[in-house]
């Protein structure tokens, strides 16, 4: 089944977009049954479990970290982590920062931007995101490569498409003024049950669990 619902998406999403599979409370034979099939790039939202899986699972997988990250985990994730996707707050931005350079490691992060969506509280608003890009050089331990967002949870289309439209907006702008920053070119917006709008709002990334692995086990 993660085979044939694997085929399926990749069948639809096109060359320039990037899947990670998020494998969060799937087991080890789940991820590796889709990295069988070619799949390299996974999600994870909890510390303990994603340096778990990342030490234990094939090391050329690339485990993105999309969860919440309080500062005192930080050990458990940014060895391991190819791009942090949910930098919420200036806080864990500097603990990521000094982490970096204790541990003499550039971090890949997106910035999480609230956009909205009742139900998740998380990310920074777009203003706030302006600030911040206008601050990367305090932070010579991270690299920018762009941001990472969620529509709001409903089945009324024109309101996620809404959502989408205003962070590509906001990504379009901070990309006009920040030319300087070179790496910040990754959208990751989509999951399970709007990945396919999200492709007309120029996502680079999309995120996708319960369409691959089927329903968590809680
Ligand atoms: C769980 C999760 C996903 C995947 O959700 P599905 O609906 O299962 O595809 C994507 N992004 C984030 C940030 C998540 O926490």
């Amino acid at each position: 089944m993660i085979a044939y619902n694997l085929d399926n998406i990749k069948k639809e999403l096109p060359s320039g977009v990037k899947l990670v599979a998020v494998s969060k409370f799937h087991p080890f034979e789940a991820i590796l049954e889709a990295y069988s099939e070619g799949q390299t790039a996974f999600g994870e939202n909890r510390p303990q479990e994603f340096a778990m899986k990342a030490l234990q699972l094939p090391p050329d997988i690339e485990w993105h970290f999309i969860g919440h990250l309080q500062t005192n985990k930080l050990k458990l994730v940014l060895p391991y982590a190819y791009l942090v996707e949910s930098i919420d707050t200036l806080h864990l931005l500097e603990a990521v920062n000094t982490w970096g350079e204790k541990n003499a490691k550039i971090i890949n992060i997106l910035l999480e931007v609230h956009i909205g969506a009742e139900e998740s509280k998380q990310g920074f608003t777009p203003s706030e995101i302006k600030a911040v890009l206008n601050m990367t050089a305090e932070f010579p331990y991270v690299r920018f490569c762009g941001l990472m967002g969620m529509a709001s949870h409903t089945d009324d289309e024109e309101a996620i498409r809404a959502d989408f439209a205003r962070i590509k907006a906001l990504y379009d702008e901070c990309r006009a003024e920040h030319p300087e920053l070179e790496d910040f070119k990754e959208l990751s917006i989509g999951m399970s049950d709007d990945w396919r709008l999200a492709l007309d709002y120029g996502c680079t990334e999309v995120r996708i669990g319960t369409a691959i692995f089927g329903n968590r086990q809680y």
